[in-house]
């Protein structure tokens, strides 16, 4: 069985393997760095964000139900707030605050954090 996080399969040495993913070869992760722009090429899964590997999967499939969630109202409200105040918001709740505003903010609605002041 392979470890695919997307599906929140859990990683369980000697049942689940990181890679050897058995699934269609051609489904290469496509991430890609900014900087180098240098191709992943680990084998990937389909998700709604395109084919990407564990190490580069964005959210999982929980978390993308999630976001079909999202009420437009409470994206365009949280979408006012200054960068620094959603970074503050996902410290508060141990969350990461890595990526561009877009990130935190879907971050910050799909946890479920109250972000009214
Ligand atoms: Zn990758």
């Amino acid at each position: 069985m392979p470890y695919i996080k997307y599906y929140d399969v859990k990683n369980i040495p000697g049942v689940t393997c990181e890679t050897g993913i058995q699934l269609n070869e051609n489904n290469l992760c496509s991430y890609s760095c900014k900087k180098t722009l240098c191709k992943c090429n680990n084998l990937g899964y389909n998700t709604k964000h395109g084919f990407f590997c564990n190490k580069h999967i964005k959210y999982t499939f929980k978390e993308d139900e999630e976001i079909e969630k999202i009420d437009n109202k409470d994206l365009l409200n949280c979408k006012k707030l200054p960068i620094y105040q959603l970074k503050k918001l996902l410290k508060q709740n141990n969350l990461k605050q890595t990526g561009n505003k877009e990130d935190l903010i879907i971050r910050i609605l799909i946890n479920k954090i109250d972000y009214t002041i």
